[in-house]
């Protein structure tokens, strides 16, 4: 497929996972033969902190008095538009019930898991937004308790806005513990939770690889980790918007790619020219993490044809994809392999990150060719249920144990052999 590369990434998700997978299987093993006293070493040496983990209801109050009003309102407001959000999405999955013959009866059921962790990353940044995404979501969905594990600072403990957002979202608890130490803590339940059913929430390398390991043993929402980004542009859109929009995705970390895929050459060079200007235009440590990411991880990719750019970003398959081009419902009806999609300059990522309604975890490094973000249906299990006559249930133990003797499981065709003998006394089925 020709594509011209003006920039081509030094690194890829996959350069260091190897060394990461090692780190993290050494710190659940060491918590889960340690429990609390190892998570709490690990948290002193990660995080310099030998505070208490779990947070008080007076330091939660503390928390939400030491916030200007104006904060808690923009938190408030962006809880409303998730929560609306959740309960739309709630309301697409329904039970139901089918006679599949007269007399037989198959239905679905939906039951929330019990107890979620959620994780609220805070390591560089103070990730409010994601104490609304996760806790939102679990308290729609109807899940028991909700569990957060939130790094702590070395003084001061979690974040007052992440205790003050986790709470205002219905968290039943928060641990101030971060890292893999935080959700080996949900999983394992430890400080009095009961263990996770399932962990949810972003995270860096180490977090997203800690779910990864313990997926299985509980369920997890995706593999969210360092965020990735990609813009579309035409020769329609404004080169100084979409460079901005790939060095504030930049910001998130050292780590974090972003690429622009376009068919315009002209776009591309503008956009290129302007990137390095907005970078040093940060605050630091901002400008260090975009330059890193700019220099190591983004990529400028000119195709073509607009064909080629869509088979360009479903190649990529980004956590968050922007489309900055003509004919956006031509795009929206092409695209397969994105996180969440930003249709047009009228939207942009940092909406759907903070408030617009859509959640913000999303799946990172390429998962976005099998899975959608974080939605109320992730904490949501369907399960199935039958229900027959005696009459009805006739013709399904006949074909049962057919197929199950063509298997050559004779177990499971006696139980249904026992059934017809009982229900039809003297009839023969041979
Ligand atoms: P974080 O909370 O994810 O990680 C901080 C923790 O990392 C610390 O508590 C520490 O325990 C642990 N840690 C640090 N160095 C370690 C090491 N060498 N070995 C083992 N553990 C170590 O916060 P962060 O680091 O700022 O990362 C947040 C991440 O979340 C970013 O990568 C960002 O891109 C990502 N993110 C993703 C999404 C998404 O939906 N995919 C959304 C928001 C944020």
């Amino acid at each position: 497929m020709p594509r011209t590369y003006l920039k081509k990434a030094l690194k890829t998700a996959e350069s260091d996972a190897a060394a990461v997978t090692g780190i993290v299987q050494t710190i659940l093993d060491e918590i889960e033969a340690g429990g609390e006293e190892a998570a709490k070493a690990y948290a002193e040496k990660f995080d310099r902190y030998d505070g208490n983990i779990v947070v008080t209801r007076a330091e939660i109050e503390a928390a939400a008095a030491s916030l200007p009003q104006k904060l808690k309102d923009d938190i408030r407001f962006a809880h409303d538009n998730i929560r609306r959000f959740a309960e739309a999405q709630k309301a697409t999955l329904s039970e139901t019930e089918i006679e599949i013959a007269p007399g037989f009866f198959a239905g679905q059921k939906i039951i929330p898991c019990q107890a979620a962790g959620c994780y609220v990353p805070g390591g560089r940044y103070s990730h409010v937004a994601s104490a609304i995404m996760t806790v939102t979501t679990a308290r729609v969905a109807g899940c028991q308790h909700i569990a957060v594990a939130s790094p702590p600072r070395p003084e001061t403990g979690v974040h007052p806005a992440i205790l003050y957002t986790a709470d205002l979202c219905g968290a039943d608890s928060i641990l101030a513990m971060g890292g893999v130490q935080g959700v080996a803590s949900m999983a394992f339940g430890l400080f009095g939770q009961p263990k996770a059913d399932i962990l949810v929430g972003p995270g860096n390398q180490f977090v997203a690889e800690a779910k990864r390991i313990l997926f299985g043993r509980v369920g997890i929402d995706m593999f969210a980790g360092p965020t990735d980004s990609l813009v579309i542009a035409d020769a329609s859109a404004d080169p100084e918007i979409v460079a901005a929009d790939l060095v504030g995705q930049a910001e998130h970390g050292y780590n974090s790619p972003v690429w622009l895929v376009t068919d315009s050459g002209a776009l591309a060079e503008k956009v290129m020219a302007l990137a390095p200007g907005l970078i040093d235009s940060l605050p630091e440590p901002n400008r260090a993490s975009a330059e890193a990411a700019w220099r190591d991880y983004a990529e400028v990719i000119v195709c073509d044809t607009i064909e080629e750019v869509a088979a360009t970003a479903d190649d990529y398959a980004p956590e968050h994809l922007s489309v900055q081009a003509e004919n956006l419902d031509w795009w929206l009806a092409r695209l397969k392999c994105y996180g969440s999609l930003f249709l047009g300059e009228e939207t942009t990522v940092a909406y759907g990150d903070k408030a617009a309604g859509t959640n913000h975890v999303l799946p990172t490094s390429g998962a976005a060719r099998y899975t959608g973000g974080l939605s109320v249906h992730k904490f949501l299990k369907v399960v199935t249920w039958q229900r027959s006559s005696r009459d009805a249930s006739k013709p399904v133990a006949l074909a049962t144990a057919r197929i199950s003797r063509l298997e050559g499981m004779e177990g499971h065709a006696r139980t249904a052999d026992i059934r017809l003998a009982k229900y039809f006394p003297g009839e023969n089925f041979d």
